[in-house]
């Protein structure tokens, strides 16, 4: 039993009591993605935008780029992203911010890329992407057919498009993953781009879960990114590439687990809020659902606590993910049983979590890919049996 460390129950209490605004906007959030705008001044959106930083908040973090929105370490990211999601996910997920990027940041980004970027989400409540995934290729990184050309100077061309790219539609600043002309599979790079720049085009898309996070589709028109926004170049060669990418989402994965906890969470506990006392079977149902999660966040810190102590130790995060995701499904489609026929009519929130649930598990690679991720580390004994 993983118990969390002092200096993050002060996190905790935050972010709980953060949580419940964030449940008020949720059913309008999924109905209108644009509702977003109307909630920038709860505590919760403004923390993970960056412009809430509880004056007691217990934390360390000197280095550039961190604060409670950005540079958390996996642990408390993960502990933020669970507590705020079973108020909601989808208003955690439409919220302004570093988000992704700013893992990617802390990770591949130089101290001027740093400053640049947060310094634009400074000034007011602004969003950023994360594009990776790809329309026919799914988020395969040594698939991607995205390319940045050279121009002989230092700069890159980069065309291509992208797809179910989150907020991208509302935001300032871009991460892009793409491959460099002419090279391997392997030859990928993540680029900062301006997506005012000519070239850069995002449409949203029509989506069932998750509807705040309004995905996008992105086309990349010979858009020019300069030298400088070239992520990792200050790095050595052997730390700039598939190596950091790699390091980037095994940080982010434990935190989609989180998520995918938060939403079973809710649905727990609305089932428990909404019926009252249960009796027998139904009450054995709910203990055991209950049981699962706390199981399943158990593997979820231990997740974060591995990648923590080592970046490339990604093997649980994938188990986590594996598993939360798995748990979610089962709990949002069990809560509408206890209400009876018409329970997903008549409790449109319940609804709304299972189709949440069935998002969460596309994000950051589906079930089949985690487990073959940690089938590969049980292979090599990259991870333990027990
Ligand atoms: C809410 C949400 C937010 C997202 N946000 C972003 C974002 O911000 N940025 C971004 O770039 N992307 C984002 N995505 C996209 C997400 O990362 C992809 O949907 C995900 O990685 C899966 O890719 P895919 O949809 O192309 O499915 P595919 O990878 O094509 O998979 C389709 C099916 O085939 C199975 N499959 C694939 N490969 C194998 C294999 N080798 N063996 C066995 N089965 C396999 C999969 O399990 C799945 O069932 C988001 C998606 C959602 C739902």
């Amino acid at each position: 039993m993983i118990t969390l460390p002092g200096s993050l129950a002060t996190t905790q209490q935050y972010v709980r009591r953060w949580a419940d605004d964030l449940r008020a906007g949720a059913l309008e959030l999924d109905r209108d993605p644009d509702a977003i705008h109307r909630y920038l001044d709860l505590p919760a959106v403004r923390f993970l935008a960056g412009h809430e930083v509880p004056p007691d908040w217990d934390r360390a973090g000197p280095e550039a780029g961190s604060g409670p929105a950005h540079g958390l370490a996996t642990l408390e990211r993960v502990l933020v992203s669970e507590e705020l999601a079973r108020g909601d996910a989808g208003m955690m997920l439409a919220s302004p911010g570093a988000s992704m990027c700013g893992v990617l940041l802390s990770v591949l980004g130089s101290q001027e890329q740093r400053d640049w970027v947060y310094g634009i989400l400074a000034e007011r409540p602004r969003w950023t992407c994360f594009a990776l995934t790809e329309p026919e290729r799914g988020s395969a990184i040594g698939e991607m057919t995205s390319t940045l050309t050279p121009t002989g100077d230092g700069s890159y061309v980069l065309d291509g498009e992208k797809r179910y790219v989150g907020n991208a539609a509302r935001a300032d600043v871009g991460a892009v993953f793409a491959r460099v002309a002419g090279t391997e599979r392997l030859g990928v790079l993540a680029v900062l781009v301006d997506t005012s720049d000519p070239g850069f085009r995002a449409e949203p898309l029509p989506t069932v879960g998750l509807r705040g996070v309004q995905l996008t589709r992105i086309t990349l028109d010979s858009v020019h990114v300069p030298a400088e926004r070239v992520l990792g170049a200050h790095l050595p060669a052997t730390r700039r590439g598939m190596w950091s990418i790699v390091a980037v989402f095994n940080q982010l994965r434990p935190s989609v687990a989180a998520i995918a906890l938060g939403i079973a969470r809710a649905a727990h506990e609305y089932v428990a809020e909404h019926r009252g006392r249960l009796r027998g079977a139904e009450r054995d149902l709910h203990e055991a659902l209950g049981q699962r999660i706390d199981a399943a966040r158990q593997l979820t810190y231990r997740a974060a606590l591995a990648v923590d102590a080592r970046p490339s130790a990604g093997h649980l995060a994938s188990a986590a993910k594996a598993r939360a995701c798995e748990l979610a499904e089962e709990v949002t489609l069990a809560a509408p049983g206890f209400f009876g026929p018409g329970a997903r009519v008549d409790h449109p929130l319940l609804d709304k979590l299972a189709r949440d649930a069935r998002g969460v598990e596309f994000m950051e690679g589906t079930r089949t890919i985690q487990k073959l991720n940690l089938f590969q580390g049980l292979h090599t004994g990259k991870v333990g049996r027990n």
